[in-house]
């Protein structure tokens, strides 16, 4: 299997069968991101704790297999990090998406990485990002 089959494969399997979709009992945090270009609405929930730890996160909303897909695998990385961990992996993933990520970005986003290809698609950025810009907007306190 090549990259790119896997990278595909990545994808699918989190569009498929998303760990992280429903809603949260007890979210602290709800905030919704679309993407009208593509008519993504993703509704994004956290739980965080008085330390600043992320308990428990999920989205819950519509929209293509890329936005879903992404949302849901960076949901993965940072449920049980802290506010500024997760904040470190939207940084890489937002450079992987304009070209400028180091190396160190590239492993942290682990799977996240596998949207490398679809994030340079100028039609498909937006869809990629969605959950990832909305994610700071929580963690940046921003309206
Ligand atoms: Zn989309």
């Amino acid at each position: 299997m090549d990259l790119k089959t896997l990278y595909r494969e990545i994808v699918n399997e989190h569009n498929l069968h998303p760990g992280h979709k429903g809603d949260l009992p007890a979210p602290t945090h709800i905030k919704q991101g679309v993407n009208p270009t593509c008519g993504d609405d993703i509704h994004l929930q956290l739980a965080i704790d008085g330390e600043g730890v992320i308990t428990a996160a999920s989205f819950n909303g519509s929209g293509c297999a890329i936005s879903q897909a992404s949302a849901d695998i960076m949901l993965d990385l940072i449920e049980g990090k802290t506010k500024e961990e997760a904040l470190a992996f939207a940084d890489a993933f937002l450079a992987m998406v304009r070209g400028t990520a180091t190396d160190e970005q590239r492993e942290l986003l682990d799977e996240a990485a596998a949207l490398e290809d679809v994030a340079h698609m100028p039609a498909r950025a937006k869809c990629a990002t969605l959950g990832w810009h909305t994610l700071e907007k929580i963690l940046r306190g921003e309206e």
